[in-house]
């Protein structure tokens, strides 16, 4: 009863020319379909009772201005407009064909028009919804005590009508249907590939295109959960003197060196998942892996960046980086065991650098 009560107190825009896309196509096309509806219908009649049915021509006519003044006219006014063409024609169709033939369900798609309209606030589709169950029990209690005007004997004639009448109905639901759930379908499938996009960048180190710390921390954290009794290792990287490289060769370089040793910590990573942890230090992530066969992995990239030749305009140089690796204890948090290499990547810095410290 509360949530009834909320969703009619919601607020909705203030109605003007425009209208959601799904929503014109499908009123669009609805009004079409019943253009063609009332023109087949005039056709039909007019056979039978050998003169012009003026008013199904007339709707025709009418619902042909409708789909003309979308987006021309206010929102809600064509709609009106649209409703109260179905209204006169249901009570009309009842009063001079008769019950049987399923005019009357056209309220459907018009009570369906009413409720996807955007513009039309929930008190008032209620109100609708209600009018229209009453207006068409009103109009089924005026068909017990009377059949239609005209009468209408021929079997062909009574199929073509009833045919005429369903198809239409059919069509229009499923041309409504279709353009409602695709148009859902797509605004889903946008939302998750932009939520995506949006969850990579917040993972991604801008400069170096590597995921970043916070992304990092996070797989780390997945693992340890996922297997609590596997081993693994990380590792802590950080450029020499790289200082040196900003004074010597401007900060454009030592943004340069950033990335080259971005991609070379990329084509070494089978074994391993590499970020930025942040400046010119990197952290690894070596899933099952022990502090020996992490130790073989990191000395092999130790070596591959001393031998690596950077170019940046006149420049000509390479580097090198030291690097603290540490084993999970089974028990400590990532923290902990991240603490630990950092603090042997330290011990590397002071007896050297250039080196991997296990
Ligand atoms: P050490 O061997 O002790 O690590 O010496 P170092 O010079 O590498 O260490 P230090 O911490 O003194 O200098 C790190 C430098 O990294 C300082 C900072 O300007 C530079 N740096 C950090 N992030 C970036 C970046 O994104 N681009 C550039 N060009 N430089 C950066
Ligand atoms: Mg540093
Ligand atoms: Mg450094």
């Amino acid at each position: 009863m509360k949530h009834i009560l909320e969703l009619l107190r919601k607020k909705v825009p203030r109605s003007g020319k425009a209208m959601p896309a799904y929503y014109r196509s499908a009123l669009a096309t609805t009004q079409i379909v019943l253009v063609i509806y009332f023109l087949l219908v005039t056709v039909m009649l007019s056979r039978l009772n050998h003169r012009l049915e003026w008013v199904p021509a007339l709707m025709g006519v009418g619902m042909l201005g409708c789909h003309y003044s979308i987006g021309r006219v206010n929102c809600r006014l064509n709609v009106y407009a649209f409703d109260l063409l179905i209204l006169i024609w249901c009570a009309w169709h009842t009063y001079f064909v008769g019950w049987n033939y399923g005019a009357q369900h056209l309220l459907i798609p018009m009570l369906m028009l009413c409720f996807f309209n955007i513009y039309e606030p929930p008190a008032l589709k209620l109100v609708t919804f209600l009018l229209v169950v009453f207006y068409r029990m009103a109009l089924f209690s005026y068909s017990l005590t009377h059949d239609g005007v005209y009468t209408i004997d021929g079997k062909t004639m009574i199929v073509l009508l009833q045919l005429l009448n369903s198809l239409t109905l059919f069509d229009i639901l499923a041309v409504d249907f279709i353009t409602f759930s695709s148009s859902i379908q797509e605004n889903e499938r946008e939302l998750i590939l932009h939520n995506q996009a949006l969850h990579k960048e917040a993972g991604t180190d801008p400069l170096t295109q590597l995921p970043n710390r916070r992304a990092l921390l996070d797989v780390v954290h997945a693992f340890v959960a996922a297997h609590p009794d596997e081993p693994y290792s990380v590792a802590i990287a950080d450029i020499d003197f790289f200082k040196k490289v900003n004074d010597t060769y401007g900060h454009h370089c030592g943004d340069y060196t950033l990335k080259e040793l971005s991609v070379l910590f990329m084509a070494h990573a089978e074994k391993y998942t590499a970020c930025r942890w942040g400046g010119e230090e990197f952290c690894f992530f070596m899933p099952g892996l022990n502090l020996d066969e992490a130790g073989i992995i990191m000395n092999d990239l130790c070596n591959a960046v001393r031998k690596m030749r950077l170019r940046f305009g006149e420049a000509d140089y390479s580097i090198t980086i030291t690097i603290g690796v540490e084993e999970s204890d089974f028990q400590s948090p990532p923290d902990a065991i991240l603490d630990k290499a950092d603090r042997k990547l330290y011990m590397g810095k002071v007896h050297g650098r250039d080196q991997v410290v296990i």
